[in-house]
């Protein structure tokens, strides 16, 4: 049995569609392997002390909670990359997403400072991008896996040339709606707009965090297989939501 130190950034901020449940997920996910996720939460004031979680996680929220965390979220910011250059692995969802990059301008102009534990820029557009999404992924070199999930932002996200997104965007909008791609993925830190909950309807990614948060925790470069498990309805939960984002249309 180990035991997986989770640290949940703002849990009382930024907290839309779900997104806790991502945790729970994580926390079951262990359970089946016999491992045990230790959840703290990390609010306004609280320390981030390197080296002692395995994995953070930030959920979305709307531009307001986004302006009330992000100047504590600054704060936080050197504990936090020492921490990744440790090799804790981060999830970030959504406004959580955007604050790890180098800034986000709200919708009304705010201009909130970002963490740049992510090589990208969003500034919010006019209209919002709204609906289910599927994308094509490879964490895993050869390793093709599809994420589905559920999106719902103003915010235009521009990747640095040369960084990694997520994924390719098979349906839905993605960082701008414009670039074909989701997400930033950096070593151990992913940052994507799906909610959904995110990992009930992907359970290949929830293993992957795991995996990654359990390397963290083993102290090893490579990260752990995971037992599989057999994932019956979370593959129906991940069809459902595919062929809804598969069936949307255009883009605009
Ligand atoms: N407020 C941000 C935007 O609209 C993030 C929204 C969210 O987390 N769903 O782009």
């Amino acid at each position: 049995m180990t035991a997986v130190r989770v640290g949940h950034l703002y849990p009382d901020y930024l907290n839309i569609y779900a997104d806790r449940g991502n945790i729970a997920v994580l926390t079951r996910r262990a359970a089946w392997r016999g491992h045990e996720l230790e959840v703290a939460a990390l609010g306004m004031g609280d320390a981030v002390v390197p080296g002692e979680h395995d994995l953070y996680y930030v959920g979305g929220g709307q531009d307001r909670e986004q302006l009330l965390v992000a100047e504590d979220l600054v704060r936080k910011s050197e504990a936090l990359h020492e921490a990744v250059g440790g090799g804790t692995a981060v999830l970030a969802v959504c406004g959580g997403y955007q604050l790890l990059g180098r800034g986000y301008r709200g919708f009304h102009g705010e201009d909130m400072p970002g963490i740049g534990l992510l090589p990208l820029e969003t500034v919010a557009g006019e209209r919002r991008m709204i609906g289910d999404v599927l994308l094509e992924c490879e964490l895993e070199a050869g390793e093709k896996q599809t994420l589905a999930g559920f999106e719902n932002h103003a915010g235009r996200t521009q990747l640095d040339p040369g960084s990694e997104p997520l994924g390719r965007v098979l349906a839905g909008f993605g960082n701008d709606g414009e670039s074909g791609f989701e997400g930033c993925r950096s070593g151990r830190v992913i940052g994507t707009y799906l909610h959904g909950p995110l990992l009930p309807r992907n359970p290949w990614l929830a293993d992957w965090l795991l995996a990654q948060a359990l390397a963290h925790r083993l102290g090893t470069d490579e990260a752990p297989q995971l037992e599989p498990l057999p994932d019956e309805l979370e593959h129906r939960a991940h069809e459902v939501s595919a062929a809804r984002a598969r069936s949307r249309g255009g883009r605009f």
